[in-house]
């Protein structure tokens, strides 16, 4: 089996004293898992952050794969430079590699990751990660109030639906409901109902992003 596409390495492992194993964020065939061979000794070392040339191949289809891959650019290198929008990248990443099923295609969520690591700030990454819930089966819905349909005084989020809540229809549930609008502290709830429902853990740098 061999697969190609255009894709971003998401993470990197040493294995061994030359290889490492990594994640790519493909555009046509989602996340894939594999060896980069010799990575660590390369000349031109593929580096987290970077978008390429992806060729995927394994021999038996539960094998690990390996990669080929050829950098075209290297997405990340403005993060590299700037400690808060590293926290962002760090963040989408560990999402993308503990969220996303392998070998299952998620072209939209790809696009918007590519638009995101362009603009890195507190609002694009909040944006990404309404689209990854949206992906992940939480879609919210900020338009109207899921009970009365109204379309202003909109101040809470059930956290059960993901959908607004008016103040006249949430005043009974106060505490139980969120708070609009929403921010990082909000999604990072969904994030943990998604973790649980994956039985993994949320990844460490999404816990410490925090919305000020
Ligand atoms: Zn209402």
């Amino acid at each position: 089996m061999k697969l190609e596409s255009d894709g971003i390495i998401v993470s990197m492992r040493p294995f061994g004293e030359r290889d490492v194993v990594a994640h790519i964020f493909t555009e046509k065939f989602g996340v894939l898992s594999g060896m980069l061979r010799g990575a660590v000794v390369a000349k031109n070392k593929p580096m987290v952050g970077q978008m390429g040339a992806v060729a995927w191949g394994a021999r038996l289809d539960s094998q690990l794969g390996v990669f080929h891959f050829e950098a075209q650019k290297n997405l990340g290198l403005v993060a590299m430079m700037d400690a808060n929008k590293l926290k962002y990248l760090n963040a989408m990443f560990s999402l993308i590699e503990t969220l996303l099923p392998e070998r299952e295609a998620y072209p939209n969520l790809y696009n918007a990751t590519l638009k995101t690591l362009a603009d890195l700030n507190m609002d694009s990454y909040l944006q990404w990660e309404l689209d990854l819930l949206r992906e992940l089966g939480y879609a919210l819905d900020f338009s109207h109030c899921s009970n009365c349909g109204a379309k202003d005084n909109l101040i809470y989020l059930s956290p059960r639906t993901g959908r607004a809540v008016c103040g006249d229809c949430g005043a009974p549930y106060v505490g139980k409901l969120f708070d609009l609008p929403i921010d990082l502290n909000t999604t990072l709830r969904f994030v943990e109902s998604v973790c649980r429902g994956l039985d993994v853990s949320v990844p460490e740098y999404r816990i410490f992003l925090q919305s000020k």
